[in-house]
């Protein structure tokens, strides 16, 4: 039998149909932590789960199959990912990430840092006399995050990979935002993909989950075998449950991105909002290249509140539909409020050099129906405006 190539076919049927014990359709989970010798001084496929495991194994070449990579690790969580990702780099090697990247990863690195574990360049990456900079630099790695959070900025992958691979850097690009439906960064030319399975791959919001995806197995076996040092392997129920998440990864977010694109054209032609931050809409500066590397836009957006934080809080206790918390890709809409939630570590003076407004509202699309989550945006809107209007009526 021919392997199939779709990603879509690979997401709905990998490991489908193939047990042996009793000829199970959907691949069954294996929880056991220790695996029999089948005879003296010979372990099986499998020996003990913290190295390896059968369902976290099948999540691993689903995970690779989707990215095009030759190998893959499945870690406990997103960050483990970031971690076992920089883990081969050694003291005085630099690493160059954006400036805007998620803020676990910039807090991770600035440790890493700071404990002289390596050097770390935070560059605005969408700038190219910053990325000639941090190439003379001579770094040993380049850490992607497109789009960024969160005001989704799109960076050129292919030109920064090409760069890179004459400087004689690796090059590792976040997926979360995307997923392998919407973007596949080594079909760019990088060599890791990582991802935060917490996000779109399980998509229902009930797994903390990462991976790290190579495009050379040799270099997937090097970071399985430290995954294994460390202890950061993900358990084999989340493997299970992530897997279960992925059968639907690509419908889901077509549908979602439909939505989010309905709701950013919404968003911008409204008064209340100053500015809407989603490659899909042609003002966004991202937009060209977003078109050209992604395979759609994806269902992450934000946007302005021109009436700043108190327009922003009127906005999330007026809402219904859209819940107020952290985290995104799952089934339910989500908003978020950057500035006190997910970006409440940096100073203000920090936030407003990257962007981060107190009027910024950041949206991750669910299932429900768009005319219910357009409705539930309209009300929030109306209610985000100050009771006396802004400007005084002419009499
Ligand atoms: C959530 C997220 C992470 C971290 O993943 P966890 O699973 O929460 O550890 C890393 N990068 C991006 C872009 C994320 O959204």
């Amino acid at each position: 039998m021919t392997k199939p190539r779709n990603p879509r076919t690979i997401a709905a049927r990998k490991g489908i149909a193939v047990d042996t014990s009793f000829g199970a359709v959907a691949p069954p989970i294996h929880l056991s932590t220790t695996y029999v010798f089948p005879e003296f001084e010979r372990a099986g496929t499998h020996d003990y789960s913290r190295t390896s495991n059968p369902t976290r194994s099948l999540l691993a070449e689903t995970l690779a199959e989707l990215e095009g990579g030759e190998g893959a690790v499945v870690t406990s969580s997103g960050m483990a990912a970031v971690d076992l990702a920089t883990s081969q780099l050694r003291a005085f090697d630099l690493l160059v990430a954006p400036h805007d990247c998620y803020g676990g990863t910039h807090r991770l690195l600035s440790a890493r840092r700071d404990m002289k574990h390596f050097d770390v360049m935070f560059v605005d990456q969408g700038n190219p006399e910053h990325m000639e900079e941090a190439f003379s630099a001579s770094p040993t790695m380049i850490f992607i995050e497109t789009p960024s959070n969160p005001l989704m900025r799109v960076v050129d992958i292919r030109a920064i990979a090409e760069r890179a691979r004459r400087a004689g850097a690796k090059i590792a690009v976040d997926n979360t935002f995307l997923s392998p439906a919407l973007q596949r960064p080594l079909a760019l030319g990088v060599d890791y993909v990582i991802h935060s399975t917490t996000k779109y791959l399980n998509g229902h919001s009930d797994v903390v989950g990462g991976a790290v995806v190579c495009a050379k197995k040799s270099e997937a076996d090097i970071f399985a075998a430290w995954a294994n040092i460390v202890g950061t392997t993900g358990s084999a129920f989340d493997a299970y449950l992530t897997l279960r998440g992925i059968r639907t990864l690509f419908p889901r977010i077509a549908q979602q991105q439909q939505s989010a694109l309905a709701i950013a054209r919404h968003l911008a032609k409204s008064a209340s909002v100053e500015r809407v931050h989603y490659p899909g809409l042609p003002s966004h500066p991202g937009h060209t290249i977003a078109k050209a590397q992604q395979s759609g836009f994806g269902a992450m957006l934000s946007f302005e509140l021109a009436g700043g934080g108190e327009a922003a809080r009127r906005f999330v206790e007026t809402v219904r539909i859209f819940t107020l918390a952290e985290s995104l890709g799952g089934v339910e809409s989500l908003v978020a409020h950057p500035a006190t939630m997910t970006h409440a570590g940096m100073d203000a003076d920090a936030r407003q050099a990257a962007g981060i407004t107190d009027g910024l509202l950041r949206l991750s699309v669910g299932l429900e129906a768009e005319e219910d989550l357009i409705e539930d945006l309209e009300a929030a809107l109306a209610a985000s405006r100050p009771a006396r209007p802004l400007r005084k009526k002419r009499a």
